[in-house]
């Protein structure tokens, strides 16, 4: 009979349980909610977003998006102090409202709240109704209130929020019939994106109302003299009337997943039809995309995008060779990824891991829905992951090229595989606003990016080198 051990050894640290190789997130693959919400706020004409929390919230999401787009990035904040996180933030928000109406006479100013103010338990819709009542008979813009605790999710669930409260709050009925205009939720695109959107619209004689629209607030020219509000964006009165429109396009693979959304809403409330679409990356879901615009205006595909149709299948036989059967992993928000995943089985990547920081849950099911099965087995998807995660995943599949933004960058250096930078952030590069993921050209361009990506590496791997091929 073996001897019972004294009993301190039960508590020596030999005898604990191994310490988890993680316990806490390690560098989210994710962003904070309310740096979501003040990207639409800031592609609204005349909006201001204003945070209600502390001051190091607003710094660094006015620094992560300057570092993005290279533009001025003005958010307002409620600066809360210790006796706030104590006593509360209404009377600090009563002063925000009051110097941002004073400071900027915005057309709108969106409020959303942070982690602390969330975590107190601020009753910010009863602080704005008093700020309203206090100066009766005085203007005031909509204001506009998401709640955006970023511990209940991602940068996008805070940008999908403000555009549904957006909506909400200013498109209040039917007021009469607008069979040109349409609604375009388009989701976190770069400015590039949105511009390219705007022209599809347009060429099919369709007024739209895009919300957000930060492609010339926050990609604009240069200026004499300094703007508080960059020009551009959506009109408040544009986004008033959206409930008249002949349809309300939403974009985003998951979002279309998911029961209930912003297109949805304003479907309940304005009986505006709702079509919800994946991101249009790649041939299939742009042909979808200009189809159901098509199909609201009444008129045919323009021969332009038919020619950018031809010019895209070219440029794929030109360079199958380049990425057929390649090893892919992609990172990013959800949507993103999925279109990405979408395109990549349509040009013969094989996508081998598709993480993101996102956790709606319809990830994994989408993807399985664009993937054709030959493609995706043995694929690994991971939701709600953060890059310590990712990157064993990318390890252990050792792809030939990772796609994402530069949050990867660390990653893909360790792990010696060529990084193909798209969406958001880009800080460690210039052109982040003006990376093109959408439409026949976008899916061109893309295709040449990662064939480029490829042909690099293997001519810095050659023993001999090669210029020509
Ligand atoms: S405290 Fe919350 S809201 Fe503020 S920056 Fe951090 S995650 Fe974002």
């Amino acid at each position: 009979m073996n001897p019972t051990p004294p009993i301190e050894e039960a508590y020596t640290l030999a005898a604990l349980a191994p310490v988890p190789s993680a316990s806490a997130t390690q560098n989210a693959c994710k962003l904070c909610a309310p740096l979501g919400a003040s990207l639409v706020f800031k592609g609204i004409a005349g909006g201001v977003p204003l945070l209600h929390g502390s001051q190091g919230c607003s710094t660094y999401i006015r620094r992560y998006l300057i570092s993005h787009f290279k533009e001025p990035m003005d958010i307002a904040c409620s600066n809360f102090a210790e006796q706030t996180a104590v006593f509360g933030g209404g009377a600090n928000l009563q002063l925000a409202l009051e110097n941002v109406c004073r400071q900027y006479d915005p057309a709108l100013i969106g409020v959303a709240t942070t982690c602390l103010s969330e975590t107190i338990g601020d009753d910010v819709p009863m602080f704005i109704k008093t700020f309203l009542a206090a100066t009766p008979g005085e203007p005031h813009p909509p204001i506009v209130h998401v709640s955006t605790p970023s511990y209940q999710g991602s940068h996008m669930e805070g940008f999908h929020r403000a555009v549904r409260a957006t909506l909400g709050a200013l498109a209040k009925g039917r007021a009469g019939a607008a069979p040109e205009q349409v609604n375009l939720l388009p989701g976190l695109l770069s400015p590039a994106d949105l511009r390219h959107l705007k022209e599809m619209a347009a060429a099919f004689g369709l007024q739209a109302m895009v919300l957000p629209d930060y492609s010339d607030t926050l990609d604009g020219g240069q200026w004499e003299s300094y703007q508080r509000i960059p020009a551009g964006g959506t009109p408040v009165a544009a986004i008033a009337a959206a409930g008249n429109a002949a349809a309300t396009i939403e974009l985003g693979h998951t979002l279309a997943a998911a029961g209930d959304t912003a297109a949805t809403d304003l479907h309940t409330r304005c009986g505006v039809p709702a079509l919800r679409l994946g991101l249009p990356v790649g041939i299939r879901h742009t042909d979808v995309l200009l189809q159901a615009l098509a199909d609201i205006s009444g008129r045919p595909v323009p021969a332009a995008f038919q020619a950018q149709r031809g010019r895209l299948l070219d440029t794929l036989v030109d360079g199958h060779k380049h990425v057929n059967t390649v090893r892919a992993a992609v990172f990013g928000e959800e949507d993103l990824v999925a279109g990405l995943a979408a395109f990549m089985a349509e040009i013969g990547i094989h996508p081998v891991v598709c993480a993101s920081g996102g956790a709606s849950r319809h990830l994994a099911q989408v993807l399985h829905q664009l993937v054709p099965a030959r493609q995706h087995a043995g694929m690994k998807i991971l939701e709600g992951a953060d890059f310590a995660t990712i990157e064993e995943a990318v390890a252990a599949a050792q792809p030939d090229l990772i796609v994402g933004h530069s949050k990867g960058y660390a990653m893909a250096r360790r792990l010696g595989i060529p990084l193909v930078r798209v969406g958001f952030p880009i800080h460690d590069r210039m052109g982040g606003p003006r990376l093109r993921h959408i439409g026949y050209e976008g899916a061109t361009i893309l295709f040449d990016r990662m064939a480029n990506a490829l042909i690099e590496t293997r001519q810095a791997a050659s023993p001999v080198g090669y210029t020509y091929m």
